[in-house]
This record gives C-alpha cells, sequence and structure tokens, in this order.
C-alpha cells in the first residue's frame, strides 16, 4: 500500500513547504494521496519581524510556486537585497559585505537576497497552498502528544480531537512537542544566550543620514545592530539588536496575553533602554536617531537543537528547526525549505515502502550538510557577545579576510539546488537485507 495519509504538524516555513513539496512530486504517482497541515494558532500568524531570503531561499520558493505569489503581494512582497553591508558601530567604517551578486550582476543561478514581513512570506505560502490539489491547512489544532499504532501514527490535539495518518512530519518548531514527546523524547532546545530586539520603524520618520542601500549589519563591541528595509518600496525599516541576553532575564521580560499594563509598559522600558545603553554612542547618526525613538522593541530569544539528536521513529520525521534549528546566519529557513524538496523527492521515490525507508535515505544525504551547517554558525554567532575593546577591534580587521575566506563556501552555498540532487537508488536486496537485519542507520549509510 503506497502512503495515503500525510500529517504535516505546524504550518511555517518547513510545513507548508513539505505539504507543497509533497504535493508537487506525489500527485502525479498517488493521485488520491491526502497532505493534512495542523497548525496551532486560530488564524494565520508569526513571531518576529522580517526576514533575510538567500539567493537559494529564493529559488526553492520559486521551486514551490510560492516566489510568484510573493512578487504578486507587490511592496508587501519585499525588497531585492544585493547585498548585507558590515559596518563598524564605533568608527563608522564600512568593513566589507555579504554579497548575493555573482560576478555579472545577476545574482547566483539568477536570485539574490530578498527581506520580507514574515507574514508576507506566511500569506505568499498560503496561497500558494490554496492552489495545490490535495493539500489543506487546519488552524486552532495544537499537536500535544501522539502514537504509532501498527501501520498508522496517530496524533493528538490540545482540542481533546485526533487525526490518523501513514506518517507525520515534524514542523513545527525549535521548541517542537513532536520531538520531545514522540520522536526523541525529552530532548529540549537550548538558549544560545544572545536575543533579538525588534521593531519596525517607518522611513519617513527618520530625519538623519541612513548610511546603507538595502541591509545593513552594525557591529560593535555590545552586539551588533541590523538594519535593513523590508517593502519594495522603502518605506518600512527593520532593526533588530543581536545582543547577548542573560537567560533570567528572558523569562523576566516576557510579554504576555492579558498581563497587567503596568507589567507591559515596565518591560517595553527595560527593552528601550537596553537598546540605547548599548548603541547610544554610534557613529552613525541614523542608528543615534532610532534608539532615541519611542518605539516597541520586542524580544525573540534564539535557541537551538545541538546536533546528534535523532530525527525519525517508525512512522514520524522532524523536519526544519524541529530536527536542527541553528544560530541564524540569514539563511536557517534556506535549510527549511531544503528539507522539505528533499524529503519530498526521497519519499516519491520509494511511496510503497514502510515511510522508515525513506527517512533513512534522507537522513543520509542530510544530516553531514546540516551538521556542517551548525558548526559553520555557531562559529559566528559568538561574535555577538559582548566583549573589551582589543577582541572587538581585532573582530573589525580580520572580518575582510573572514568574508574573503567564506566567499566560496557562500558562492556553494547559495548555488545548491535540492531539486537537483540524486535521490540515492536502493536495490531490492539491499532493501529486504536492511529490513530483516535491523540494521542501524550508520551501517545503512555506508551501504548506501
Ligand atoms: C530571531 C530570529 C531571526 C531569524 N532570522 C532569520 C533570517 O533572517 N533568515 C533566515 O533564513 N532564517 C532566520 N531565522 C531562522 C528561521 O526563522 C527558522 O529557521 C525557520 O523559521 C524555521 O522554519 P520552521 O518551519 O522549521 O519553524 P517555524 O518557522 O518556527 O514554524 C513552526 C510552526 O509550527 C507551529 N507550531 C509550534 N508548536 C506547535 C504545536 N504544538 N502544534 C501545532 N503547530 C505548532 C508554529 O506556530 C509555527 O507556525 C531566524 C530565527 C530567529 C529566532
Amino acid at each position: 500500500m503506497p502512503v495515503r495519509e500525510i500529517l504535516v504538524l505546524g504550518g511555517g516555513i518547513a510545513g507548508i513547504a513539505s505539504a507543497l513539496a509533497l504535493s508537487k512530486e506525489l500527485c502525479p504517482i498517488i493521485p488520491d494521496v491526502k497532505i493534512r497541515v495542523f497548525e496551532r494558532h486560530e488564524v494565520p500568524s508569526t513571531s518576529g519581524g522580517a526576514i533575510n531570503l538567500t539567493p537559494v531561499a529564493q529559488r526553492h520558493l520559486a521551486h514551490l510556486g510560492i516566489l510568484d505569489e510573493l512578487d504578486k503581494m507587490g511592496p508587501d512582497g519585499g525588497t531585492e537585497v544585493d547585498a548585507i553591508e558590515i559596518y563598524s558601530i564605533r568608527t563608522g567604517r564600512a568593513l566589507g559585505s555579504v554579497n548575493f551578486n555573482d560576478k555579472s550582476g545577476h545574482g547566483y543561478k539568477g536570485y539574490k537576497g530578498r527581506r520580507v514581513t514574515r507574514i508576507a512570506l506566511l500569506l505568499a505560502m498560503i496561497a500558494t497552498v490554496e492552489k495545490a490539489t490535495n493539500v489543506e491547512i487546519e488552524f486552532g489544532k495544537r499537536v500535544v502528544g501522539g502514537e504509532e499504532k501498527g501501520n498508522k501514527v496517530v496524533i493528538h490535539f490540545g482540542d481533546g480531537s485526533t487525526a490518523m495518518g501513514d506518517l507525520a512530519l515534524g514542523c513545527d518548531g525549535v521548541h517542537s512537542p513532536t520531538r520531545t514527546r514522540i520522536v526523541d523524547i525529552g530532548r529540549r532546545s537550548e538558549y544560545t544566550g544572545i536575543s533579538f530586539l525588534q521593531t519596525t520603524i517607518r522611513t519617513a520618520d527618520l530625519k538623519s543620514h541612513i548610511h546603507f542601500h538595502t541591509s545593513a549589519l552594525n557591529i560593535s563591541r555590545y552586539g551588533s545592530m541590523l538594519t535593513s528595509y523590508c517593502d519594495r518600496d522603502l518605506d518600512e525599516l527593520f532593526v533588530a539588536a543581536i545582543i547577548e541576553y542573560d537567560e533570567d532575564l528572558v523569562k523576566q521580560n516576557r510579554l504576555e496575553y492579558g498581563q497587567e499594563w503596568r507589567a507591559q509598559y515596565a518591560i517595553k522600558m527595560a527593552f528601550r533602554e537596553e537598546v540605547r545603553d548599548r548603541f547610544s554612542k554610534s557613529a552613525f547618526e541614523c542608528i543615534r536617531e532610532i534608539v532615541q525613538l519611542p518605539t516597541d522593541w520586542f524580544l525573540y530569544p534564539v535557541y537551538q537543537v545541538p546536533p546528534g539528536g535523532k530525527w525519525y521513529s517508525d512512522r514520524v520525521l522532524l523536519l526544519g528547526d524541529a530536527a536542527h534549528a541553528m544560530p541564524p546566519r540569514d539563511e536557517s529557513a534556506a535549510y527549511a525549505l531544503d528539507d522539505a524538496i528533499l524529503f519530498a523527492r526521497t519519499l516519491a521515490r520509494y511511496p510503497y515502502r514502510p515511510p522508515g525507508v525513506s527517512f533513512r535515505i534522507y537522513e543520509s544525504i542530510r544530516r553531514e550538510p546540516v551538521n556542517q551547517a551548525f558548526k559553520a554558525s555557531t562559529k559566528r554567532w559568538d561574535k555577538n557577545r559582548d566583549t573589551g575593546a582589543l577582541k572587538a577591534s581585532l573582530t573589525e580587521w580580520t572580518l575582510p579576510l573572514y568574508l574573503r575566506k567564506t566567499k566560496d563556501a557562500r558562492k556553494e552555498a547559495w548555488e545548491f539546488d535540492a531539486s537537483e540532487v540524486p535521490i540515492p537508488q536502493i536495490s531490492e536486496e539491499q532493501l529486504a537485507f536492511d529490513w530483516a537485519s535491523g540494521m542501524d542507520s550508520s551501517e545503512f549509510e555506508r551501504e548506501i
């Protein structure tokens, strides 16, 4: 029997991209396949302001039909980013840039960067689902647990309902209950010690000169400040202070629905002061102005799921941040999209096999690149921690060298195409042997 009913748990980037990729790959083989996405929010909503999409993320969104929907949104569909310029906050010196243009100025394999609000991206994804066959999204469905029963998986939701499928994909983000309650019980996310304090400002409200074209990372010994337009007409400026922030403060300064206004006010004032203390001595006039504005800053603590955990059980696979959340380097969303496309292509190759076959083959092509990406993102992440003046100067001096040294790796990452990666071909003998012998995943990887 082929897979007929797939449950996707979480309607974020990994979840909706997986549903679309599965619809694209499986419908031609199994026309009556049903893909159901379950999202905990009652209505489409996101947390966080704007997201940077790298060339590879844009190419994969185009592959799934999402980029067309984003483009149809006009100014709200985001702004094209040629480069993220990097500056020293202390001296105002330009230190280099992460360039999304190739030598010909056309972007990598035709795509540059894009900064877009998270809600616009989600709405474009939902619009794409509406056109897809065999996919539906159910809102207000919070996963609380589940179990595997024979050749089915049953998922439990907070409202007391259940859903049954042939397999389930845990796409429920860094704190994934699918991971902690079903696949790798008790494996929790860890706080990285660094948080984003974010806000959005109308460009018209700023009087001072803006020193960058579309996007800039302004670095200092007290953290970095990301400043980027996030709409095509450059009316909105997304600002994120990326700072070392104590875990106790994260717990203490949590804004919650129904909280007394006095408590909310005190938290908002504490955030304003935090940003002001760190960046008010900037060499850039516009940063000095931004930190004095009476704007509300919102806290996004950054958590990670370190490598080495389980990615799947018999009928449940983790994708995106649920499997491998890492400190963002402006490209974690791309990993969620890669996961979605690669897994859908693997399942479409083996739709008549138990899902465990596709899970293992998928892991065999995915685990190592993800481990490498985790290592690379963790290395740079620590540069956001508070540091001494000497070390900060050293970072500024060595940054151009770092950018030169890592240029080829960026090019390779941005030219990656999940729709072209070969899916390993497994012979009948190998499959029969593997299933009979209960070979573990590392042996299996060696075999293929
Ligand atoms: C502060 C910050 C800034 C970042 N900036 C960038 C950037 O600029 N560029 C970039 O590429 N990446 C960035 N990232 C990383 C990027 O946001 C993630 O890698 C990406 O969102 C992962 O997608 P996902 O679908 O796996 O998880 P998510 O986007 O977290 O989606 C998970 C979904 O599951 C739902 N869910 C959660 N629990 C349940 C439940 N119990 N039941 C049902 N549904 C549930 C959630 O509501 C959500 O819709 C950033 C991350 C952080 C924290």
